[in-house]
């Protein structure tokens, strides 16, 4: 038996219960099987336990990144030259991501998209104990059209049968979940203002993913294309764009926000892309006039960005948090800006938190296991030294990382 007693400042629990004060949270074999407030009742304390004790930290759950893409480097890279690169750079380059993530507290993450079935063998090494990462919810290859976005990675697909039979493919090679391109995107020629696959499409797809037992996440960059979504009855929105036309000119929609709400999927607006987009031209010392007017626009979509995630929020639409890394110039442990992001955006540093914890774990089809911190889920724990509902920069101050009851695990 090994056993581990964490002792902090405060504890947030992930549910969006009461903040525990002065916490000892006690770990046996990687789960947790106790969580108190104050000193440890006598006899409580498991013999021998190691204590673990962070006064000035904060406890939360191991936090939950859900949507990324492991295969790419988030560094700018050229995307359509990066993806000839072989198989196995693509999985060398996932394991190192998923080692990043998981070093910034970062203890699940769900990966929307990769090439052929290398997220898989990145999943199969990481299980070998061939090095250490976060946990991975995969989906392979993303359902596309022929010449669709991010076809590169193979997931090309047409017509109500072939969509299926893809389905099929991505749950035959090990997929948790179903990710499809409801819109073009970032894919030099794809048309990000219009659907991609028709209505009839979608349905199929969100009906065979729920055949197959599992959930289903759909890129959308336009209305139209979340009005489809809805229609089939998805579980996950990824962006949730308006855009209208190819010159990027955004409309939000209130009656497609509205309708968004009542379905109960659930909204993963990656904002952060645009951050780290900015972040690195307003770094350039001096700009020519197009890459001036490049930054102006893309300032100008991060705005319109935030006023669309106001515009779902007063919809009642519900979030899960997720930064899109790996894609131009977003890192694996971007989180913490991207909750940022939503916190600008209106909601509370309580329910950035819940987004990227007990929300995220239910989006990713794992709330039996991580997401919060109670008594019999798994121990992925980290401690962040200050009180991120005071400073939500503080999950950037990480003093520790939990992931199955391993303290440190990649060291
Ligand atoms: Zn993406």
């Amino acid at each position: 038996m090994s056993a581990v007693i964490l002792k902090a400042r405060r504890l947030i629990d992930g549910t969006g219960g009461a903040v525990v004060e002065h916490p000892a949270v006690v770990v046996v074999d990687g789960k947790v099987t106790d969580v108190f407030e104050g000193a440890i009742p006598d006899g409580a304390a498991p013999a021998g336990a190691e204590v673990l004790a962070y006064p000035e930290a904060t406890l939360l759950p191991g936090l939950i990144d859900a949507h990324v893409h492991l295969n790419l480097p988030g560094d700018g890279s050229d995307f359509t030259a990066w993806v000839q690169e072989p198989d196995g750079v693509l999985v060398a380059a996932s394991l190192h991501n998923a080692r990043v993530a998981l070093k910034a507290g970062i203890t699940a993450l769900r990966d929307c998209g990769g090439r052929g079935d290398t997220t898989f063998q990145v999943r199969r090494a990481l299980d070998l104990g061939l090095g250490a990462g976060a946990r991975l919810v995969l989906c392979g290859q993303p359902i596309t059209i022929t010449g669709g976005h991010c076809r590169y990675f193979g997931g090309e697909a047409d017509g109500v049968e072939g969509v299926r039979q893809k389905a099929r493919e991505m749950a035959k090679l090990g997929a948790d979940y179903i990710k499809v391109m409801g819109t073009g995107g970032g894919t030099p020629g794809t048309m990000s203002w219009l659907p991609s696959f028709r209505r009839e499409e979608i349905r199929a797809l969100a009906d065979e993913a729920h055949r197959l037992g599992r959930k289903i996440g759909i890129h959308c960059l336009c209305a139209e294309s979340i009005d489809y979504a809805v229609d089939a009855g998805v579980d996950q929105i990824e962006h949730a764009g308006f855009l209208v036309d190819a010159a990027g000119k955004q409309q939000f929609d209130p009656l497609v926000a509205i309708q968004l709400a009542h379905s109960g999927a659930v909204v993963c607006p990656t904002m952060a892309v645009g951050l780290y987009v900015i972040n690195k031209m307003e770094a350039k010392e001096r700009r020519t006039a197009a890459e001036q007017a490049l930054l102006d626009r893309w300032r100008t979509m991060l705005e319109e960005n935030l006023a669309q995630f106001r515009g779902l929020r007063e919809a009642g639409v519900r979030f899960v948090a997720g930064t899109d890394a790996g894609w131009r110039f977003t890192p694996f442990d971007s989180l913490p800006d991207e909750l940022m992001l939503m916190h600008q955006g209106g909601l509370s540093a309580m329910e950035t938190i819940i987004s990227a914890t007990s929300a995220a774990a239910k989006a990713l089809g794992l709330e039996a296991k991580v997401g919060t911190i109670r008594t019999g889920m798994e121990a992925d724990i980290i401690a962040v030294t200050g009180d991120p509902l005071a400073e939500l920069g503080a999950l950037k101050r990480v003093a520790m990382v939990m992931k199955a009851g391993e303290v440190n695990p990649w060291i």
